[in-house]
């Protein structure tokens, strides 16, 4: 295992990261960090080119993806990590996730298009062929119509949850999405639970029975959480035996989040790898 620092939440244009999975490698390279995880939304298609690129560079991998998952009106995010990619059922359940992302897509920018003036062909070309389609990239298509200046602009305009524009898409509950990644040998890390404060989203009861079910640990060193968040989720890790992780949720130019600006510590990243049992890091 090599020495620097570990980011174990990273996107690339697989989802909606800004750079391709070799040139986020290089940058990760670049920066002197020692290990990553790449955790595309709800997609493994960058894993096979971010090994690629990392041979030979003594950079370590971890092959990951974040999970999306809706509990009642909120959507709470789990990282997964070294699970199995051809699992059966983790390839159905995310195939479905991104056809309903991309149908949903498809509608919130028909009801944006009656106020500001964007085409579906226009959101299809801010993203690959075939990768994880998301508001960033109707953001992405609004940027470059001169809407807004950038994606937070629009976040904070057109693409707000609160938005009239807004709608959900399908996903599992938290509870099954623990279950399938576990069943196919990953290991499950809630990811920035803790961004509303102490009334949290997920209550202690629940926790609970993620717990029982295999979740591994929290994301609690990540920008997004807020102190007081942070504060309830060192508890909750306390009581229910998680471990903790830091990671910068890094989106290329997507989002100011820099890469290694919150990390994991060795301990924990080897007691992951430990417990992974579908795939190995590249
Ligand atoms: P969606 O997956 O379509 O629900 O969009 C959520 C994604 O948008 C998250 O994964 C974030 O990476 C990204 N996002 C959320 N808020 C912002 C923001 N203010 N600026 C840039 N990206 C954002
Ligand atoms: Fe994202
Ligand atoms: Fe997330
Ligand atoms: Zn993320």
């Amino acid at each position: 295992m090599s020495t620097g620092a570990i980011d174990l939440h990273t996107h690339s244009s697989v989802s909606d990261g800004t750079e391709s999975p070799a040139e986020l490698v290089h940058a990760a390279v670049a920066a002197g960090l020692g290990t990553i995880a790449l955790t595309d939304h709800d997609s493994t298609a960058g894993w096979r080119e971010a090994a690629a690129a990392a041979s030979d560079t003594g950079l370590t991998v971890l092959p990951g993806m974040e999970l999306s998952t809706n509990y009642g009106p909120a959507s709470v995010h789990i990282l997964a990590y070294l699970f199995d990619p051809a699992d059966e059922t983790m390839v159905r359940e995310t195939a479905r996730i991104r056809d309903g992302r991309l149908h949903r897509a498809e509608r919130i920018v028909e009801r944006i298009a009656v106020d500001y003036p964007i085409t579906w062909d226009e959101v299809l070309a801010q993203s690959v062929d075939g990768g994880t389609i998301g508001r960033p990239h109707i953001a992405d298509a609004l940027v470059a119509r001169g809407h807004v200046s950038d994606r937070s602009a629009a976040f904070a305009r057109m693409l707000h949850w609160r938005s009239a524009y807004y709608e959900k898409y399908y996903a599992p509950s938290p509870l099954a999405g623990v279950r399938m990644i576990v069943a196919a040998g990953g290991v499950p890390v809630l990811a920035h639970p803790g961004t509303r404060g102490r009334e949290w989203v997920i209550d202690e009861k629940t926790i609970r029975a993620l717990a029982d079910a295999g979740l591994f640990g929290l994301e609690i060193h990540h920008r997004d959480n807020t102190q007081s968040g942070k504060e309830r989720l060192f508890e909750l890790a306390a009581q229910f035996g998680l471990v903790v992780t830091g990671s910068s949720d890094y989106h290329g130019e997507g989002k100011p989040n820099r890469l290694a600006e919150n990390t994991t510590t060795p301990e924990v990243l080897a007691s992951i790898i430990e417990t992974g049992t579908g795939s190995r890091p590249f």
